[in-house]
């Protein structure tokens, strides 16, 4: 059956001092504790092999918040997938709205990356979600479901099992407007349905689906109560060892 999962996504913050300094004590707090859920900290390429090297990393698994959609050679600023996984990090965060909005990331340089992600044994965790105007439109589940369907659906089943998808609506990303809890189980379910049309009910229901935006100390637990929030994607509330460890005992 799925995973609970709570996955933090600093973004870019936090110098590589503090960044280690954060994780060693989510690492403390953790330490004589387990807890209901995979426990995740998405963190900037060059904390990876410190903070693995740091960590418990069966207890937090370590997260990229990106890799490249090539495999090596003269691209000079990337970071490819191998890379990634050489530094003891296990996931990568790909396709978050931040990166197909400011850096150009369309489903076809996701689907790319998805696909070195896992050659290099990465687990993807997958943002899909709708822009406001969308939602108000009425088109928001036909924009979640082409996002899926154009990077994803190409794998095989099989494949397909080792994603974690996130849904993040990006009205709600940063701006302390959380989807309802309505909101979030009416489009997960909506996905799973997605899934399950495409691959079958068995790989829908062992796919994760974590709610992010805007999700804290103080909604996680509401969140994470409807039958289709498999845990969430945390921003900003995860920038701090008790809110972040709070969001994960709301399992
Ligand atoms: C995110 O960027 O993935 C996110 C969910 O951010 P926040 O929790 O700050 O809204």
């Amino acid at each position: 059956m799925r995973k609970n999962i709570v996955a933090g996504n600093w973004k870019m913050n936090k110098t590589l001092q503090e960044g280690l300094a954060l994780a060693t004590e989510l690492n403390a707090a953790l330490a004589n504790v387990t807890p209901n859920c995979d426990v995740v900290i998405g963190t900037p390429f060059i904390h990876l092999a410190s903070i693995t090297a740091a960590i418990d990393t069966n207890k937090i698994g370590v997260a990229a918040e990106n890799c490249a959609d090539k495999k090596s050679g003269a691209y000079t600023g990337e970071v490819s997938a191998e890379m990634v996984a050489s530094t003891g990090a296990k996931y990568v965060i790909l396709g978050h709205s931040e990166r197909r909005a400011y850096y150009g990331e369309t489903s076809a340089i996701l689907k790319d990356k998805v696909a070195l992600a896992l050659e290099n044994g990465l687990t993807p965790i997958f943002c899909i979600g709708e822009v406001l105007e969308e939602r108000e439109a009425g088109k928001h589940f036909d924009v979640v479901k082409t996002q899926i369907e154009e990077a994803l659906f190409n794998l095989s089943a099989e494949d397909f099992g080792k994603i974690i998808l996130a849904y993040e609506p990006v009205w709600a990303i940063g701006t302390g407007k959380t989807a309802t809890p309505e909101q979030a189980q009416e489009m997960h379910a909506f996905i799973r349905k997605t899934i399950a049309d495409k691959y079958g009910k068995e790989v829908a229901d062992n796919t994760s689906i974590l709610y992010g935006g805007s999700c804290n100390a103080g909604n996680a637990k509401e969140l994470f109560s409807n039958p289709d929030v498999d845990g969430g994607l945390i921003g900003g509330a995860s920038l701090k060892a008790d809110s972040f460890m709070t969001i994960i005992n709301a399992f």
